[in-house]
């Protein structure tokens, strides 16, 4: 899932890190300048998470409003469902292989709590056991390849430069005003790339403020600079994986606009302000909040 192939590593060698090194990233803009402006959050007594600030599905930010100043919760819908399954069984499966725990299919569908997945069984398992398959297979193959190289290397150190990623990485997001739990989908710490997973999308452009948010917090917290971010689109078509990727460098226009977008959630929530529904524009047939907005 995050393992780049010959032509995106091609593209990365030959395009983005030339780029990145030519352009540069301006120092306000690096997430070790958290404490001046414009990174410094304006309001400190507001935390919140990077899905909260990284969202522009509702096209004014109302469901920030409703979520966090109402109390609000949406109602889940299958297409979130599906997208909480296979974003569990990418994150479980990858870990279960770095950390080489003895972890089944069957045994991770036991720990699925349906209570709170409102999608039956039949219909979001068989395509979370097509991906569980396919990332074991990867995993292994990579493993393989670098065994054969380095004979004397310990397990440990071979799983480390065969599938070098922070999964599911635990960091805080206090100082540029964010919650303290935040949990990144994946770092690959050899290649410095910062990677995001959606499931089942349509290419957006705001999908990339996610990983710019977290390349800007891993700046914040680690103070190691990250340039090339990645959206992970993860699609199932007809009974197929479809695996694309958006591989970028996290510009400044990058992370001024997510600076943006974070000060705008943070007045949202902080000054109590509904923003209302869109004028002139269609609110998603699936949004979770439609019958709190449309009641
Ligand atoms: S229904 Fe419309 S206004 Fe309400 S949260 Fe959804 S997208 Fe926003």
């Amino acid at each position: 899932m995050y393992f780049l192939s010959d032509l995106e590593r091609k593209f990365l060698i030959h395009k983005l890190l030339p780029t990145a090194r030519e352009v540069g990233v301006s120092p306000e803009l690096r997430g070790w300048s958290w404490h001046s402006p414009p990174l410094k959050p304006f309001y400190e007594d507001v935390k919140l998470p990077m899905y909260a600030v990284c969202s522009k599905f509702c096209p004014t930010g109302r469901d920030v409003y409703l979520s966090f100043v109402e109390g609000l919760q949406g109602v889940v819908n299958f297409r979130v469902a599906l997208g909480k399954v296979l974003h569990g069984v990418v994150s479980d499966c990858l870990q279960a292989f770095i950390q080489r725990k003895n972890l089944s299919f069957e045994s991770w569908c036991k720990k699925i709590r349906w209570s709170e997945i409102p999608a039956k069984p039949q219909d979001v398992l068989p395509p979370a056991k097509k991906v569980w398959d396919y990332l074991i297979k990867l995993c292994e193959a990579k493993y393989a390849e670098i065994e054969v190289r380095q004979p004397y290397a310990s397990e440990y150190d071979l799983m480390a430069s065969a599938v070098p990623f922070l999964i599911e990485h635990k960091i805080s997001g206090e100082l540029l005003g964010l919650s303290g739990l935040l949990s990144l989908d994946c770092y690959d710490y050899l290649h410095s790339i910062m990677f995001d997973l959606k499931i089942g999308s349509d290419p957006e452009d705001w999908y990339r403020l996610a990983p710019v948010g977290y390349a800007l917090v891993f700046e914040s917290v680690h103070e190691v600079p990250i340039d090339i971010c990645c959206v992970v689109y993860l699609n199932i078509v007809k009974d197929k994986i479809v695996v694309k990727k958006d591989l970028f460098f996290a510009s400044d226009e990058l992370r001024n606009w997510w600076i943006e977008e974070r000060d705008g959630k943070m007045e949202i929530v902080a000054e109590r302000k509904d923003p209302g529904r869109p004028v002139g524009t269609k609110c998603p047939d699936d949004c979770m909040y439609r019958p709190v907005c449309f009641k």
